[in-house]
């Protein structure tokens, strides 16, 4: 996979230009923001690191996430991601141009890797948290035909598409998903604990409408990934007031386990780390440090494979994946 298939780098600049104006515009109101404790490990010994767009990052010293402290209100923060032009822009222009390489390149590969792992749940009740389009759960569905989709999914736009596929929908936020406690035999959120407010009460929430046994599957990113570690606040990932959580693979278990669940797998499958930075240190978009750019200008190809599996295998891959469970008493 190139980063160039899931991404256009020219509209990608203009998104990240309106997310900076709407920053400003929907946060610039201090009174619409509120000191957090850390969102895994609910500790408050917070190191500020940087400062971006007016928000202020920092590390937590317990479980070493990286978060937004302090972050947008609940209210002012839904009310952005539904009216500002900088979400209009990304489903329009950003998504919709790259949905149907998206659905080879990522959502065909999600589903393949999901039925894989969870053979046993083929004919359970399936529900993708922030589901979209429902591609992934489509892409789900040609693996196992006799089972349950549910699309959990508050837009209304994104919900009628959904609708359309034939999928079931909720139209909520998962929070607000009643009367389907222990229902579900895998639930599935894929990038979007970057985004929450509160990942502790989605991920508690998932815990109760799981059934004993069933699987809680989310991806999200790493803030102890390589291209976000050598760009810090460089880094394109790094865009509030969208990514408020860069947990890491030990923080976002001990978040899970605090919920009740056992950790199947805290990994970091991604393989577009170095890329990222090879990319930034030819098109000299930011410094990678004199290491990296020698190994951009004069690495061997085979040089970079290697390096690029040794961050995935080593969990330093800034694309990370949990697999936990519910127990089954
Ligand atoms: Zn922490």
């Amino acid at each position: 996979m190139k980063e160039s298939d899931i991404r256009n780098p020219n509209t990608h600049e203009r998104y990240l230009q309106l997310v900076r104006e709407d920053a400003l515009a929907f946060f610039g109101d201090s009174s619409r923001l509120e000191e957090t404790a850390c969102p895994a490990c609910g500790t408050r010994k917070f190191r500020a690191e940087f400062v971006k767009f007016g928000f202020t990052y920092g590390s937590c010293e317990s479980c070493r996430t990286l978060y937004v402290n302090p972050r947008p209100k609940m209210g002012p923060l839904t009310e952005f991601y539904v009216n500002s032009p900088s979400s209009r822009f990304w489903v329009e222009e950003f998504f919709k141009p790259v949905a149907e390489a998206r659905r080879e390149k990522m959502f065909k590969p999600r589903a393949q890797h999901v039925a894989q792992l969870l053979p046993g749940q083929n004919r359970g009740k399936i529900g993708d948290i922030g589901a979209g389009y429902g591609l992934f759960l489509e892409e789900l569905r040609r693996f196992w035909p006799d089972a349950d989709f549910f699309a959990i999914e508050p837009s209304p736009e994104m919900a009628a598409i959904c609708r359309g596929k034939g999928l079931g929908v909720a139209e909520v936020m998962i929070e607000d998903l009643q009367g389907a406690d222990g229902t579900f035999a895998v639930l599935t959120a894929f990038e979007l604990l970057e985004h929450l407010h509160t990942p502790e009460t989605m991920i508690r929430k998932a815990f109760s409408l799981l059934r004993p046994g069933g699987y809680f599957l989310a991806t999200t990113l790493s803030g102890e990934g390589f291209d976000i570690q050598v760009l810090w606040e460089k880094s394109r990932s790094v865009f509030p007031p969208h990514h408020l959580n860069f947990m890491n693979p030990d923080s976002l278990a001990g978040l899970c386990r605090r919920a009740g669940f056992e950790i199947e797998a805290a990994e970091t499958p991604g393989v577009l780390d170095w890329q990222i930075i090879e990319g930034c240190s030819q098109r000299q978009e930011a410094p990678v440090g004199r290491f990296w750019e020698t190994v951009a200008r004069h690495g061997s190809a085979e040089a970079k494979q290697e390096l690029q599996a040794w961050i995935t295998k080593h969990r330093f891959s800034s694309h990370m994946r949990v697999v936990a469970r519910k127990p089954l008493s």
